[in-house]
């Protein structure tokens, strides 16, 4: 067992056991590998259930919302920031919350590992396992290997707060942070003309389902009636209409602008392989761009598109 389940599982033992919290939300293992699943521990002999390895990549931060007991939560870099944004907009109450900090190595990814296990072996995955820095795969009959920098997701790859941001206790040491985010990514596509775009988003946009999965992973996402599910008035159509698609798409983007942390829960979601993260991703270069601003990474600021401010860039607020 590594020492990071070890810790998780101790602490949580310890907060049931003395009262302290009402619940621990942590990892369990899934029923398929890579697919890790939320745990909900509110015994503390219950507390072996949670695990801690390369496939916790949802967002935990998912799951406090609205919530009225003392949860403890395990929680990455990404979650953390997810945490703070919630205690920013009154989702839950910090009093309530009792962090369980984990320096965060990334996630793999386990798209791209079944995809080059499918074109390798045309197989299934079996088994993912990690040694001194590489991923080994069993898929079928066939065992491959690659480092594990290579399998992180591309969120995880560009990720610039891998410790927890906040926290009440932490597990592991701090790991080293990337000082900035080139968002090479962002600007391949900015500097694409008006035709190109289009071409592009629309090429990108052709295979979604609309089936959401984006949206209810994100833990951004909680209005208690999404603008898609209005009916009076009826925002945005319910068709496969590639107009209604991308009203979608754009507007979930637009109500993620200066709240997102790049946490890639909506893309490990999407059952289709849609880089959904490219909206957000634009929104947050622009608001560190125009604000200075990066989503949850303190409890003392609102969100940069929540404030008014005397000296914004444009002239019509003033
Ligand atoms: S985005 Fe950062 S904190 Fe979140 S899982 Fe990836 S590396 Fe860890
Ligand atoms: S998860 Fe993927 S397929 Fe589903 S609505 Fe979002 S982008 Fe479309
Ligand atoms: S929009 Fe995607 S990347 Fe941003 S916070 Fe939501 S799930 Fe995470």
């Amino acid at each position: 067992m590594s020492a990071k389940i070890d810790a998780i599982r101790q602490i949580a033992r310890r907060l049931l056991s003395e009262g302290k919290v009402d619940m621990v939300i942590g990892f369990q293992k899934g029923t398929l590998p890579m697919m890790n699943e939320p745990c909900f521990v509110r015994k503390a002999e219950e507390a072996d259930r949670l695990v801690w390895d390369s496939h916790c990549g949802i967002n935990l931060a998912n799951y406090v919302t609205d919530r009225k007991e003392r949860i403890a939560v395990v929680a990455k870099g990404c979650d953390s920031r997810n945490l703070v944004n919630h205690v920013i907009e009154n989702k839950i109450k910090r009093e309530k919350l009792h962090i369980i900090g984990v320096c965060c190595d990334g996630m793999l990814d386990k798209r791209l590992i079944a995809q080059r296990s499918q074109t390798e072996a045309q197989a299934e995955v079996d088994a993912v396992e990690e040694k001194d820095g590489v991923v080994s795969v069993k898929a079928g009959a066939l065992l491959w290997q690659a480092p594990r920098a290579e399998l992180l997701q591309d969120n995880c790859k560009r990720c610039r707060h891998r410790n927890p941001v906040l926290y009440d206790e932490l597990v592991g040491e701090p790991v080293a942070e990337k000082p900035e985010d080139d968002y090479e990514d962002v600007k391949r596509i900015e500097a694409m003309s008006p035709d190109e775009k289009w071409a592009h988003f629309e090429d990108m946009l052709s295979t979604c389902i609309r089936c959401y999965a984006c949206r209810n992973a994100c833990p951004l996402c909680y209005c208690p009636t999404c603008f898609v599910d209005e009916s009076r008035p009826q925002w945005v159509g319910k068709s496969q209409d590639p107009i209604d698609i991308r009203t979608f798409h754009f507007l979930r983007a637009y109500h993620c602008a200066g709240r997102c942390t790049d946490c890639g829960s909506c893309e490990r979601a999407c059952p289709m392989g849609i880089p959904v993260r490219q909206f957000t991703r634009k929104l947050n270069k622009d608001c560190e761009e125009l604000y200075g601003w990066q989503a949850g990474l303190s409890l003392d600021q609102r969100p940069a598109l929540d404030t008014y401010n005397p000296n914004d860039p444009n002239d019509f607020i003033r």
